[in-house]
């Protein structure tokens, strides 16, 4: 298994990955990797820098290359549940409005 974006770029931008009580009571966690303040959480919710994630990625590619897997695993699930020509109506945009 070898990854397949390189070198490793995380995308923290969901609001999981966004510490909001500790950015509300001013007490940010210490980054696992670096120990400096951080309000960005990890993938497992621990405090962690985006660019110290990235760089441990880059010096742990295979952790990289199944990281990339399993993030890409909803996409192809969704490509999979695109509507098909011959079914043009099936509720699916009514439900995600
Ligand atoms: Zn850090």
């Amino acid at each position: 298994m070898s990854p397949r974006i390189w070198p490793p770029v995380l995308n923290w931008k969901p609001s999981t990955h966004w510490d909001y009580e500790a950015e509300a009571n001013g007490t940010p966690g210490a980054c696992v990797l670096c120990g400096k303040p951080s309000l960005l959480l990890s993938t497992d919710g621990v405090p962690c820098h985006k660019v110290c994630a990235e760089g441990w990625f880059e010096q742990h590619p295979q952790a990289w290359a199944a990281y990339e897997a399993q993030r890409d695993q909803p996409k192809t699930a969704a490509r999979m549940a695109v509507p098909q020509a011959s079914d043009p109506d099936n509720g699916l945009f009514d439900q995600a409005a």
